[in-house]
Formats: structure tokens, C-alpha cells, sequence
């Protein structure tokens, strides 16, 4: 099948990789020229293991290319995919979707009517519908429109891409299925489930499957409170209740609230869509509310660990939203860092691929050269991100470098016993009262 890829960030080019894996000739676009010259030097624009592996082979067989030029990538596609960002609109949280129709009114001008479009990224209910219209007005009538929403994890994006817990297909018609069943037929050959299902079912299926998560994440979290108030703790409860298989133990991680560039958009845009059906959803809102207010309470966990902020130097591990990707879209490092900033504090950070991307975020922060570098001389470490590099510190020299002797652990990576044992006073989440500390 010829592919193209209209929008190459994290879904885009993992897609368009991962299909010309598959042996599709995978055409992906993108309007930004820097991007675009970078894919086409050789260099990743984001951070993934073991993407540029993929990418290279596959663009030196000649089964992948990249191009600024729209017409010339969708010329000859059967099937041509939107993968580009639908951020939160300021101000109300509905999907800013202007990414995706002013790819659909460009597309509309060169498409022909036998190639089938299929919005790949996120997007409300009811926008398939929307795009037909933008297509039938713009004069191109006929065209078919799927929806095939993205489940991958940044992170472990080319393994999820590759085996898939599900594959959504939206369809409306039998060529869009045909298509559509055409291009994913190596991962039906691996036994993948795939739904076939409506157009607007497999739009409302990607919000409900992150609220969902946002949901077991935020309601952890306020198992953790109560864990810290009743002298329990919270890794136990989870184990406890994880192994329960109608629970099951992912997502069940007590922390410093969810992040990234999709939870928070997306029960956002949820949020909007019941508003605009007249369909409250409660725990979804509820959900929302937690997480904000857990967010921007952590800088309180740093504040218990060393008094007065004011004029204290707090090492902070882990910038980027979750560990194994650059991606620092709403992570939970930026509102407790400029918290600690606002209230006096020196921040010195380090993440392992972050940088370059916190460096367009924080200001008036220093960055370290690694987690050692960051502790010395600082009141306290926090561990924000939990990459695996942080779950191997050696505690004793940790403790030897630190000014004061706090470790905030926003991930619970080590145990309290383990801590003490190096000489630091420990300060996790949900693992006992806190008064103990
Ligand atoms: P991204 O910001 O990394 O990439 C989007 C790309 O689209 C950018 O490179 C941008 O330059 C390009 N673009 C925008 N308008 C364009 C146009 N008219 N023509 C060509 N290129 C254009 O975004 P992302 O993280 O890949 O997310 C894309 C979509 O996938 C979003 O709807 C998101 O919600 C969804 N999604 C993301 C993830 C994830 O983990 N990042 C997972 C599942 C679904």
C-alpha cells in the first residue's frame, strides 16, 4: 500500500516508520522544513528508543521519505493518514483541531477520490463528519474518512505500534475497512484484536481509554493521601489490589500526578464533548480536579522536607513527563520547579534526554550534567521522573553530596529502610504518616 503521513512528531513518524516496516511505501509530511531537513540528513527530531534504527533502514530501501511538499506526498497514496497535534484550545480545554482541518482544506485541493482518509490523531467525536464536510465543499466529494485513533506510549512507541494491545478502525464504508484491514494485515498475521467499529465509536473510544487511565492514576493517588494519614502504605495496597485481574496492576503507581500530551488535553476535550451533549461526566471532572490540585501541591512534599524554601537549593531528578522520552508537554516537573523558584529556591536539574526541551521551559534553573552533580551541595533530591539510571544511585554518596539530608521520592523508587540506612531521611508517597518523617 502507498501511505502518507500528514504530520511526523511522535505518532506521525513512529506510525509512518513502523508502516513501512510493514513493506508500505510510507510518504510522512510535515510543514515544519527544519524537521523535515533533520529526517532527511539522518536526524531524529524526538527522542525514542529504537526509532532511528527503524527509520534509517527503512528510508535507505527507499520505503520511506519525508517532504514538506503535501501534493506530492498524498499524489499517489491509497490511504492518506492525519497524525497532526490537537492540543488543548486555550481557555475552555475543547480540541484545537485548526492542525487538522488546515491539513484537510490543503489535502482537499490534491486528493483523489479513490484514496482514503484517516485521522490517526486524537480527535472528537463527530470530527470524521466534520472533515467529509471540509472535503465535500472544498470539491472533493467521494472521498472516504476513518477514524483509526493511536494507543502507543512514548516511551516504548515502537513496541506498542508493533504489538498493539488493540487496533480501532472506524469505518463507514467497505473500502475504508478493506483499506484499512490491508494495512494492518502483518499484525492480524500476529493475532492482534482489531475493532471494527463505527466512525464516531472509535473517536469516543481513544478519549474514554485515556480518561479511563487518568482515573485508576488519579484515584491511586488519593489512596496514597489516605495511606499517609492511616500509617499504611500505598505500593502494598496497589500489589494488593493489582493482583485482583479484574483491577490489574498497571497505572496503579501513586506519584506526582499524570502528565504529558495526552491525559490532560484529552479528559479535557472529554469534559467539553459531554458539556456540548448535555452528559455530565463526574468522575472524569472529578478526576481533572484531583490531578490539578495534586500537581500543584508537590512543591508542599519539598517544603515538609526542608522548612522555608527561601534561599534552599533543591536538586530535582527528572524533567521530562515520564521516562524513555524528551517529551516535556505538561509534565509534572514544570508547575513544582516554578513553584520552588517563585517561593526562593535555586533548582539545580538533571534529566538524562530532557534538556534540550526543559531548556525552552525553565529559566533561571541550573542544569546538571547528571544526578550527582545535581545533588551536590543541595537541601534535598527530588525524584520527579523515575528513568531507570535514578533507581541505582548509590544513596551513600547521594548522602555525602547533599547539604541537608532530604530525599523526596515523587515515585517511590527506593525504600524507606534503604534510605535511612545511607543516612537520609526519607520522604515518599503513601508509604506511612508523614509526621514519622
Ligand atoms: P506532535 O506535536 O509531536 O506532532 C505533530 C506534527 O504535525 C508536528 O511536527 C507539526 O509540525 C505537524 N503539523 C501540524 N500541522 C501540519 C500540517 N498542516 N501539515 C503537515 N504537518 C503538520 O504531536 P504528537 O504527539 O505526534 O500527536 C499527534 C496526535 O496524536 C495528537 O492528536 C495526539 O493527541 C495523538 N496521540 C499522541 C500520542 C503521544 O504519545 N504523543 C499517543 C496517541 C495519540
Amino acid at each position: 500500500m502507498r501511505i502518507a503521513m500528514i504530520g511526523t512528531g511522535y505518532v506521525g513518524l513512529v506510525s509512518g516508520a513502523c508502516f513501512a516496516d510493514f513493506g508500505h511505501r510510507v510518504c510522512c509530511i510535515d510543514k515544519d522544513a527544519a524537521k523535515i531537513d533533520g529526517l532527511n540528513a539522518g536526524r531524529m527530531p524526538i527522542w525514542e528508543p529504537g526509532l532511528e534504527a527503524i527509520v534509517t533502514a527503512n528510508a535507505e530501501r527507499g520505503r520511506l521519505t519525508f517532504t514538506t511538499d503535501l501534493a506530492s506526498g498524498v499524489e499517489s497514496a491509497d490511504a492518506v493518514f492525519i497524525a497532526v497535534g490537537t492540543p488543548a484550545r486555550r481557555g475552555d480545554g475543547h480540541a484545537d483541531l485548526t492542525f487538522v482541518f488546515d491539513a484537510v482544506r490543503e489535502l482537499a485541493k490534491v486528493i483523489r477520490p479513490e484514496t482514503v482518509v484517516v485521522t490517526k490523531s486524537t480527535v472528537p467525536v463527530g470530527t470524521g463528519d466534520r472533515i467529509e464536510n471540509i472535503l465535500r465543499e472544498e470539491g472533493a466529494s467521494g472521498v472516504s474518512v476513518a477514524s483509526n485513533p493511536e494507543f502507543l506510549r512514548e516511551g516504548a512507541a515502537i513496541a506498542d505500534f508493533k504489538h498493539p494491545d488493540r487496533i480501532v478502525v472506524g469505518a463507514e464504508d467497505d473500502r475504508a475497512r478493506e483499506v484499512l484491514k490491508e494495512i494492518y494485515r502483518p499484525l492480524f498475521l500476529n493475532r492482534a484484536p482489531i475493532l471494527f467499529t463505527g466512525r464516531r465509536t472509535a473517536e469516543l473510544t481513544k478519549y474514554a481509554a485515556n480518561a479511563f487511565l487518568a482515573v485508576k492514576i488519579s484515584f491511586i493517588n488519593e489512596i496514597a493521601d489516605l495511606c499517609e494519614a492511616v500509617d499504611a502504605d500505598v505500593q502494598d495496597v496497589a500489589r494488593g489490589i493489582g493482583l485482583d485481574n479484574r483491577i490489574g496492576p498497571k497505572f496503579l503507581h501513586a506519584g506526582p500526578g499524570y502528565g504529558g500530551s495526552c491525559f490532560p488535553k484529552d479528559t479535557l476535550a472529554l469534559l467539553q464533548t459531554a458539556q456540548s451533549a448535555g452528559v455530565d461526566q463526574r468522575i472524569v471532572r472529578t478526576t481533572v480536579e484531583v490531578n490539578d490540585s495534586r500537581k500543584a501541591q508537590m512543591v508542599e512534599r519539598v517544603a515538609r522536607a526542608v522548612g522555608n524554601l527561601k534561599g534552599k537549593r533543591i536538586a530535582v531528578l527528572g524533567l521530562a513527563f515520564k521516562p524513555n522520552t524528551d517529551d516535556m508537554r505538561d509534565a509534572p516537573s514544570i508547575p513544582l520547579i516554578n513553584a520552588l523558584v517563585e517561593r526562593g529556591a535555586t533548582v539545580s536539574a538533571f534529566d538524562p534526554v530532557a534538556r534540550e526541551q526543559a531548556e525552552k521551559v525553565f529559566s533561571g534553573i541550573e542544569f546538571a550534567p547528571d544526578a550527582y552533580a545535581a545533588a551536590t551541595g543541595a537541601d534535598a533530591l527530588v525524584i520527579v521522573t523515575e528513568w531507570d539510571e535514578f533507581r541505582a544511585l548509590d544513596l551513600q554518596k547521594v548522602a555525602e553530596l547533599l547539604g541537608g539530608k532530604a530525599l523526596v521520592d515523587l515515585r517511590n523508587v527506593y525504600d524507606r529502610s534503604e534510605a535511612e540506612e545511607a543516612g537520609l531521611a526519607y520522604y515518599g508517597v503513601g508509604r506511612g504518616t508523614l509526621e514519622r518523617d
